[in-house]
């Protein structure tokens, strides 16, 4: 991939922690000239959606094409059968354009980014102020069946045991200071 200057920030957490939520925040602050790496999956697009925006959706043959082709960057089945992955043509795209990079992906997707970049990446893990307030969350999201609900809270038990290997742990209990906090710490990233 090509030399640049531009950053990598990495927002990694369990669903339910509300990192998009602040990483939406974030690229709303035009000064910080944040682009979005729109990942590709082979999951079923939920609700509102759309392809090309919230992700490249592509059909499992496809994804495992691209894997073959070595065009991801980092690439995880994140859940039975649903894979998720970053583009390098994404991230060359948005550098290309002089933006840093935001992404919000899997914590393991995450840290294979901090370590194949290490110097230009910032990870910082979002962190849910408790379990028990993450699977209310997503109970009020109203997107995800039961079963899914249940399969999202084992995985984040599992995830919350990498926080330590982040940068930065950001604990999502007020989401204003969050949202502040969030943007100091990549203010003062995007600048070194
Ligand atoms: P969802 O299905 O709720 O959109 O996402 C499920 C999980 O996949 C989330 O934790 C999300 O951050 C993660 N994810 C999204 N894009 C990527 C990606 O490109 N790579 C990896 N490793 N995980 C991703």
């Amino acid at each position: 991939m090509s030399k640049t200057k531009g950053k990598l920030i990495v927002f990694s957490a369990p669903s339910g922690s509300g990192k998009t939520t602040i990483v939406r925040h974030l690229l709303a602050q035009k000064e910080l000239q944040l682009g979005f790496s729109i990942s590709a999956t082979s999951r079923a697009k939920r609700g509102n959606e759309v392809d090309g925006i919230d992700y490249f959706f592509i059909t499992l043959e496809t994804f495992k094409d691209y894997i073959k082709q070595d065009q991801f960057i980092e690439w995880e089945e994140v859940y039975q059968n649903n894979f998720y992955g970053t583009l390098k043509s994404e991230v060359e795209k948005l550098w290309l354009a002089g933006k840093h990079v935001i992404f919000d992906i899997d914590v393991i997707g995450g840290l294979r980014i901090k370590r194949k970049f290490p110097e230009q990446t910032l990870a910082i893990f979002v962190q849910p102020p408790s379990l028990k307030v993450m699977e209310a969350r997503l109970r009020n999201r109203k997107t995800d069946a039961e079963e899914k609900i249940i399969e999202r809270v084992a995985k984040a038990e599992r995830e919350l045991e990498f926080a330590q290997d982040f940068d930065y742990v950001l604990v999502n209990d007020e989401l204003e200071i969050a949202k502040k906090e969030a943007y100091n710490r990549v203010k003062d990233f995007i600048k070194k």
